[in-house]
């Protein structure tokens, strides 16, 4: 059976942190959709929905059973459409926990039938988040090693950009 796991999030922007989770899948499931929340609430992110899902297209060319789109709606929903039955989220700290044990619940009562795994962060990544490369990058601090190196120079343009 073709197993398929749906990865969403904001991804505003993708981290280091987020394509170690999307590698590490890739090598579990036969095929990972990297799904990019389309927030209704478009002022709250610097990158469009497009703009995130080609960034991502960018960094994960060279993983051949990856697919990357924007969804909108109940994510149960979603993942259904798509024939999968899995989410995959990924775990930092303690502080991730909450959140994370209340949506899992929530879906669960959704739609029982989708499982939700976690994937727990790698130590290097493990206080890594967009908002904090977003916040050092416009002070105009170093955000290499941080995320993929290809999307450095859009990032600082996009914020160079918004301001
Ligand atoms: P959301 O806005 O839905 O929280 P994010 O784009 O922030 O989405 O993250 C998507 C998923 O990736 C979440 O499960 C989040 O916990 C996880 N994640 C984010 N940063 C890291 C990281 N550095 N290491 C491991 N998992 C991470």
């Amino acid at each position: 059976m073709n197993k398929i796991a749906v990865y969403p999030g904001s991804f505003d922007p993708i981290t280091n942190g987020h394509l170690d989770i999307i590698l590490r899948t890739s090598n579990i499931f036969d095929k990972v959709i990297v799904a990019v929340l389309e927030n209704p609430d478009k002022k709250s992110h610097l990158f469009t929905a497009e703009e995130r899902v080609n960034l991502i297209k960018k960094v994960t060319s060279n993983i051949p059973n990856i697919e990357v789109e924007s969804f909108e709606g109940l994510l149960v929903n979603y993942v259904k459409k798509k024939n999968s039955s899995v989410i995959i989220r990924g775990l930092r700290a303690i502080s991730d926990f909450e959140y994370e044990f209340q949506m899992t619940l929530m879906n669960r009562n959704l739609n029982p039938d989708i499982e939700t795994f976690f994937m727990m962060t790698k130590t290097d990544y493990s206080y890594l988040s967009s908002s904090v490369i977003k916040q050092v990058a416009h002070f105009g601090g170093g955000i290499k090693g941080l995320v993929p190196d290809a999307i450095i120079d859009d990032i600082y343009n996009k914020i160079k950009e918004s301001n």
